[in-house]
């Protein structure tokens, strides 16, 4: 079986290195928010180009701290993209605040900054820019909107670890950076684990607060939760941040392959923004057959995915209740015809050939 991501693949890269590192934590004194975390929150600070970075649990959490920290707060609104992980739009309730989600501009999947005056509001706080599958969001625009009304630009940064926007690492572009480091993204832990990057020294501190408890001095200063970051994740995530580069030139390298080969077939293939790079966490396609090629790759032992199958507000969780655009009609259709290619930085040319050959066959079938 052909994986989509394969992060037990990863482990095995660095096996001996992760082994002698979390045997390490384990026969050391502190388990959790310890050395391996600071030294990680200054490695991942000065590859990210940011002053500050803060270790969390994990991506959900990250941009919910972060919109706490920028007080952000019950009948406040938020805009963000309804084509994104359902993370990014939970992280946004549970900070007590009110999603409203716009469209994606169809060539690149992100964020429509087009519609960002259409649903602005008094209420509107900020904007959180989903980085999606490995490249930038149109950050300019996005933050000459959020410059203009005065509101705070998040970055939901989670899928795009190490990417550019012209010379700048995405996440040191807007107020705060969130990262997820859940085990299949660019740059994945063993478990769960999440990283917040920002310049502004007030907001670090708020949110080391409160990613416990909102101590200072172990007295509650502010309002917190527990949202700490352990040592043998942390320790982990240094041997991978080491890596980071080289693994998304791997990726990038079988996305060029993937181009290369595939480029004669009736599909809509992945296209990067000038200005920017991608790291090419996901490959994502466009085929008219997509529910018949995923199938057959499944038949063929290779796994696809579907990233997303079904745009958060037409999910049963918010369908009905969630407010958007007036014209979200880019993600409902794309949404049929999406489909994600295996892509991880261990995967070997031969099983990328082997993807081709399949997606070729049921190509030469389906005239
Ligand atoms: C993975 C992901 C998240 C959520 O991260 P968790 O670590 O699973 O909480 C948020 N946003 C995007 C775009 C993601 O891909």
């Amino acid at each position: 079986m052909i994986l989509c991501a394969n992060p037990s693949a990863q482990f095995s890269s660095y096996q001996s290195e992760i082994e002698s590192a979390v045997i390490s934590v384990m026969r050391g004194e502190r388990y959790i928010l310890g050395e391996e975390v600071e030294a990680l929150e200054q490695e991942f600070a000065s590859y990210i180009g940011a002053s500050y970075a803060i270790g969390v649990a994990n991506g959900t959490d990250a941009i919910e701290l972060a919109l706490r920290a920028l007080d952000i707060k019950n009948g406040d609104e938020v805009i963000t993209v309804s084509h994104t992980a359902v993370a990014t739009v939970a992280a946004i309730e549970a900070s007590g605040a009110t999603p409203i989600l716009v469209d994606v501009e169809q060539q690149f999947y992100t964020l429509e900054p087009l519609q960002l005056e259409e649903v602005y509001s008094s209420k509107t706080k900020a904007v959180i820019a989903v980085h999606l599958y490995g490249q930038s969001v149109n950050i300019e625009a996005i933050k000459y909107f959020c410059d203009k009304h005065s509101i705070f630009l998040i970055e939901d940064t989670s899928q795009a670890h190490g990417a550019l926007y012209k010379d700048k690492r995405l996440g040191s572009i807007g107020d705060i950076g969130c990262f997820s480091c859940y085990p299949t993204k660019n740059l994945g832990a063993i478990g769960d684990a999440g990283l917040i990057t920002t310049n502004n020294t007030d907001l670090a501190s708020k949110i080391r607060m409160q990613r416990e408890y909102g101590w200072k001095n172990r007295i509650s200063e502010y309002t917190g939760r527990n949202s700490r970051l352990d040592e043998i994740q942390a320790a982990i995530l240094r041997i991978k941040l080491k890596y980071l580069d080289s693994d998304n030139s791997k990726r990038t390298n079988l996305a060029k392959y993937y181009k290369e080969q595939l480029s004669e077939l009736p599909i809509f293939l992945p296209e990067v923004r000038g200005d920017s790079n991608s790291v090419f966490h996901l490959f994502v396609v466009q085929s008219e057959k997509r529910d018949d090629l995923l199938n057959y790759f499944k038949k063929s032992g290779i796994q696809a995915g579907l990233h997303y199958s079904l745009p958060v507000h037409l999910q049963p969780a918010y369908k009905d209740r969630v407010k958007t655009a007036e014209n979200m009609s880019k993600t409902e259709s794309l949404v049929q015809k999406i489909i994600s290619l295996p892509i991880y930085p261990e995967l070997s040319l031969n099983d990328a050939d082997k993807v081709v050959k399949v997606f070729k066959e049921f190509s030469s079938r389906n005239l």
